[in-house]
């Protein structure tokens, strides 16, 4: 159990309700840059800039404090975090203080000895993240050349240096069809684990909605292909299945519930209880340069605006499964309903629901999906998917 410390530390008394535990994890984007251009990426629209990134002592500082507060994993992201000269000096600060670190990455950037260094200063695990197992397709999606042969390397030494390896595949609209080809690259990895998940649309991916929805008879399909290879490859390889919310029936405890278990930190600095937070007006972002992290933990006013049950309206009030959904994704609702308090429109329940899949249903079904909007510094300009 990780209780966090004493609450005289603290600058002040909790508004709400205090979390009674520490988060379990802290997802450092340690900056907005990368070579990629995913069109789902789930870094804000408005990207942060080079120039206003948390500087080496300042995310050591972070990586100190966070294993103070009682954290245990440490997931290093970005954009792409090898793009970082000094994530050697991070990762040896957070390996030091006795975190479980996790590099999630998209590997272009990566060398062996790069690797190997990494490795021998503490880091733990790498989760490498993959457009498709089509060249030419996943060059599509990524907007990045000769992207797939670089990461069949970067997994190569990842096992030859014997580390655990995570796979983690966004599964959409101009993937899912190459579904069983993406398991089998990922055995032929020698990955541990696959991530299949299917797009959680915010951001980038809300603002590309329409080119990367499947089907829900594409979604049908993907989630037998699972099941059927977690049967076969028992013991090889664990999957973990992230359905997409526009078919679901109830939506997912976001985030294992807002403010509960996991805290986000940007490239400036910002703490977030989700990465898409700050999609919700009238929350107060804290930064690690003006507060404790722990502080921000238990009184941060994003951390308590939406954490427990109190805030929530009908029908998520009285309804059963309050603690165990947490009413779903306040991004989500805020996005699809226009007010974060109501009930994630994923829920059947929310009078939202039937639009919602509506949505989903004519946006699949449209024989030519749009152009994407890639990822860039800039948003405005498009370039067209073909
Ligand atoms: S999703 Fe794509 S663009 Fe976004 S950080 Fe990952 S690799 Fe880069
Ligand atoms: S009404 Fe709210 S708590 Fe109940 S299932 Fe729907 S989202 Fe979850």
């Amino acid at each position: 159990m990780n209780e966090i410390a004493p609450m005289e530390q603290f600058s002040e008394k909790p508004v709400v309700e205090a979390c009674a535990r520490a988060p379990v994890g802290l997802l450092a984007e340690l900056t907005h840059r990368c070579p990629l251009q995913c069109p789902y990426c789930s870094n804000p629209l408005e990207l942060d800039r080079v120039n206003s990134e948390l500087t080496t002592e300042q995310w050591q500082d972070v990586m100190r404090q966070a294993a103070d507060l009682g954290i245990l994993q440490i997931h290093l992201s970005g954009g792409e975090p090898t793009v970082r000269k000094d994530l050697e000096d991070i990762v040896e600060v957070a390996a030091k203080a006795g975190l479980y670190t996790n590099l999630i990455t998209a590997g272009v950037t990566l060398t062996r000895d790069r690797l190997k260094r990494l490795k021998e200063l503490g880091l733990d695990h790498v989760q490498l993240s993959i457009q498709d197992v089509d060249d030419a397709n996943a060059e599509k999606i990524s907007a990045y050349k000769n992207g797939l042969a670089k990461k069949r390397e970067v997994g190569k030494w990842v096992r030859e240096l014997e580390m655990p390896l995570t796979i983690n595949a966004p599964i959409h609209r101009l993937n899912i069809e190459n579904l069983p080809n993406i398991i089998d690259f990922a055995v032929e990895m020698g990955a541990g684990r696959i991530e299949v998940a299917n797009i959680q649309y915010y951001a980038w991916a809300l603002k590309n909605r329409a080119a990367l929805m499947p089907t829900r008879a594409q979604v049908l399909k993907s989630a037998e292909i699972v099941e059927e290879a977690k049967q076969r490859l028992k013991g090889v390889m664990v999957f973990d299945f992230v359905v997409p919310d526009y078919y679901a029936k109830t939506p997912k405890p976001c985030m294992g519930g807002w403010g509960r278990g996991v805290m986000n930190v940007t490239p400036q600095g910002r703490v977030l209880p989700c990465h898409a937070s700050e999609s919700v007006p009238g929350l107060v972002f804290d930064n690690v340069k003006d507060r404790r992290l722990a502080d921000i933990w238990l009184n941060g006013q994003a951390f308590q605006k939406y954490r427990g049950t109190s805030w929530m309206k009908e029908p998520c009030k009285s309804c059963p499964r309050a603690e165990l959904d947490f009413g779903g994704c306040r991004c989500q609702a805020m996005a699809f309903t226009g007010d974060a308090a109501n009930t994630d429109p994923a829920c059947k329940l929310s009078p939202y629901h039937e639009a919602f899949v509506a949505a989903a249903e004519r946006e699949s079904a449209e024989a030519t999906p749009p152009p994407f909007v890639y990822r860039r510094m800039s948003p405005t300009k498009a370039t067209p998917a073909e």
